[in-house]
């Protein structure tokens, strides 16, 4: 069992494959190309599975792949089964924008992955392009139906923002009640990489926006997980409330995260990480697990959300893996 220094028990560890992504969503990329962490710096997903091995044998059952876009790494199915292979029992899930899935749904299903959460901001072509800066949608809600199909569990996350996809919030929660998934509205975070001009519904603006058609009550929040969850009345449907300017999640934090160069961080909005890369490409286990329980020694009893006055944190989303 992994504890941290403040007697937390860390169970879950993020991976972010790569940080390169095939959106530039408003909220989490800037806008012009930017140069890219050079590919021989990434470690490969033989270097990254030998850590990840360790992990899971000090209690790690959690793995969440993301990135950047983690389904533009090639060979990701021989990533996810890697893992499963090692340990059939890990909760292995993907976090994607879903635009690669109508082709590689299929193949992860069939490498072990279990479960996706697919990011959907909109259902209207015009708003879902104008968040991502790119023609997304049919591809995105192609991707969703084939994961279904195929037996992947799927999960939608949406950001509303104002005056852009504000007024679709009961359509989004519409569309996954439909599908029986269950959705999870996400507050906007503030950080200098997106467009300083968007804004994003508070947690209360977003269930008064649920109110307006449905009487809502609280469930409550699942242990180590940001997500509050909310109950329709009268049809029993779920959907959950990811709310940091409110709430925050760190006494029963269960997660550190993983980057695609080898910085294992141990929250997500600290700076402060420690590379393990040299130690896997020397196959230094003993070094990789020393540099594991350092990280976990050191990680943060609180993040440090409020210090950056929630005006704009230099913490990117497309590097940590959100
Ligand atoms: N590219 C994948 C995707 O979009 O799902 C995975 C990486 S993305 C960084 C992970 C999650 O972070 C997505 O659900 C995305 O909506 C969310 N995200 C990115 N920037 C955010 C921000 N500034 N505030 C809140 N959520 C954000
Ligand atoms: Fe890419 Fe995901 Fe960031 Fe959008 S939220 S730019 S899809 S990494």
């Amino acid at each position: 069992m992994l504890i941290d220094g403040h007697g937390r028990e860390v169970n879950y560890i993020r991976v972010s494959v790569t940080e390169r992504c095939n959106f530039r969503c408003q909220y989490c990329m800037p806008e012009k190309p930017f140069s890219w962490t050079p590919k021989e710096n990434l470690l490969s997903f033989d270097e990254l599975f030998k850590f990840i091995k360790i992990a899971i044998d000090s209690g790690v059952n959690k793995v969440r792949i993301t990135g950047g876009e983690p389904l533009l790494r090639e060979n990701l199915d021989y990533f996810i089964k890697l893992i499963h292979n090692y340990n059939a029992d890990i909760d292995l899930a993907i976090t994607t924008n879903g635009y690669l899935l109508p082709e590689i749904a299929q193949k992860l299903k069939d490498a072990g992955l279990k479960r996706l959460n697919i990011s959907l901001d909109s259902l209207k072509p015009a708003v879902a392009a104008q968040i991502a800066q790119k023609n997304v949608l049919s591809k995105v809600l192609e991707g969703i139906e084939k994961s279904l199909e195929v037996g992947l569990k799927v999960k939608i996350n949406m950001v509303p923002l104002w005056g852009i996809n504000d007024s679709e919030i009961i359509d989004i929660l519409e569309f996954a009640r439909e599908r029986d998934i269950t959705v999870r509205f996400i507050e906007y975070m503030e950080n200098i990489h997106a467009n300083s001009q968007i804004k994003g519904l508070s947690g209360k603006e977003i269930l008064s926006a649920i109110k307006q058609k449905y009487k809502i009550k609280k469930v409550g929040r699942v242990k180590n997980s940001p997500s509050f969850h909310y109950e329709i009345v009268e049809n029993g449907y779920r959907f959950g409330l990811i709310d940091p300017h409110k709430h925050d999640f760190c006494e029963d934090c269960n997660r550190i995260r993983l980057t695609a160069e080898g910085h294992l961080i141990p929250c997500l909005y600290f700076d402060e990480a420690q590379s393990i890369a040299q130690a896997v490409r020397d196959n230094d286990i003993d070094k990789a697990a020393e540099i594991l329980k350092d990280v976990l020694a050191n990680k943060p009893k609180e993040n440090r959300w409020g210090e950056d006055d929630n005006e704009g944190s230099n913490r990117a989303f497309y590097q940590t893996g959100g």
